[in-house]
C-alpha cells in the first residue's frame, strides 16, 4: 500500500482527506503510534463531520493535519463509490473503540474515557469490564465541564497515563479539544469517537444490523433521539454536495 506522510492512501471528499484503512490496519496503526509515543489525532469521518469541515474552517484544518481520518459510515462509502474511487472497508469510531478496549486486555494498553453526561463513561466503563476480562479501562470522566475547570480535566487524564484516549464530546469540539490539548496532554493516540459511550453504556443502542447494512443508521438515530434531528439534517446535506460537487467540472475528484 502507498503511504503518503499525512495518510494512509488517502481520497478526498468534498475538500477532506479521508484514509482508505480497513480496521485490521487501524488497530495496527494504533499499535505503531503506542510504540512511538509521540501524540496521533485520529479522526472517524462521517458525513456529518465532511459537511462540517466545509463549514468550519478551523475543524477543516485540524481534520487535514490529523494523523490518521478512517472512513465511518455508509455514506462516506456511497460517496466515494460514486466519485469512482471507492473505499470499501467502514472503520467507525463505536467499533474501532470497541477493539480498542478489548486489545487493551490482551495488550496492556492504558485506556481512558472521556466524554458523555456524567454517569455515562463510567457505565460504558462497567459494561466493557464485564464483556472483556482485564480490559486496562484506567479512567472516566463525563465531558461536561467549564472552561474554569479544563486544567483540572487535563490534570486527572495526565495523571491516569492512558495509552489511548477516547474523547466523546461530538463533532467538532472534540477534535477542537485534542487539538489544542495534545501536546499537553501526553497521551500517544486520542480518537474523537462522539457517541460511543452512549452505545457501549447502553443508554442508545445501535441501529439493527439490516439498517446498519442498509446504510440507515442515521433514521435509527433520529427515531431514538429526536433532538438530533440537526445532525441529521446533515446527511441530505451531504448527499447534495456530493451530487453538486461531480457535477461541477472544475472540482477536484479522488
Ligand atoms: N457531549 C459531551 N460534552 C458536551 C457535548 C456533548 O460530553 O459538551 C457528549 C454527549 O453527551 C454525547 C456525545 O458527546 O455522548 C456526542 O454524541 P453524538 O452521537 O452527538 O456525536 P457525533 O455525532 O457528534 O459524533
Amino acid at each position: 500500500m502507498t503511504q503518503t506522510p499525512l495518510g494512509h492512501n488517502p481520497v478526498t471528499l468534498l475538500g477532506m482527506r479521508v484514509d482508505r484503512v480497513t480496521m485490521d490496519e487501524s488497530l495496527a496503526l494504533v499499535e505503531s503510534y503506542i510504540a512511538e509515543r509521540k501524540p496521533r489525532h485520529i479522526l472517524t469521518a462521517d458525513a456529518s463531520m465532511v459537511v462540517t469541515a466545509k463549514e468550519d474552517a478551523d475543524f477543516a484544518a485540524i481534520a487535514a493535519n490529523a494523523d490518521l481520518v478512517t472512513p465511518d459510515g455508509a455514506g462516506i462509502l456511497w460517496a466515494t463509490k460514486r466519485q469512482g474511487n471507492p473505499v470499501t472497508a467502514k472503520v467507525s469510531g463505536v467499533v474501532l473503540a470497541e477493539r480498542l478496549v478489548a486489545l487493551s486486555a490482551v495488550k496492556g494498553w492504558r485506556v481512558f474515557f472521556f466524554g458523555a453526561a456524567p454517569g455515562v463513561a463510567e457505565e460504558a466503563r462497567a459494561r466493557m469490564l464485564a464483556k472483556y476480562e482485564g480490559a486496562n479501562i484506567v479512567g472516566h470522566r463525563d465531558g461536561f465541564f467549564s472552561a474554569d475547570n479544563e486544567a483540572e480535566v487535563l490534570n486527572e487524564i495526565r495523571a491516569a497515563k492512558p495509552d489511548i484516549l477516547l474523547v466523546a464530546l461530538g463533532i467538532p469540539k472534540q477534535e477542537k479539544f485534542i487539538h489544542k490539548h495534545k501536546a499537553a496532554l501526553e497521551v500517544p493516540v486520542l480518537i474523537g469517537v462522539g457517541g460511543t459511550f452512549d452505545v457501549m453504556s447502553g443508554t442508545v443502542r445501535r441501529a439493527p444490523i439490516w439498517m446498519q447494512n442498509a446504510g440507515l443508521e442515521w433514521l435509527h438515530r433520529l427515531a431514538a433521539n429526536p433532538k438530533k434531528i440537526s445532525k441529521v439534517a446533515m446527511l441530505p446535506q451531504f448527499v447534495r454536495m456530493v451530487i453538486m460537487e461531480k457535477r461541477s467540472p472544475a472540482s477536484p475528484v479522488g
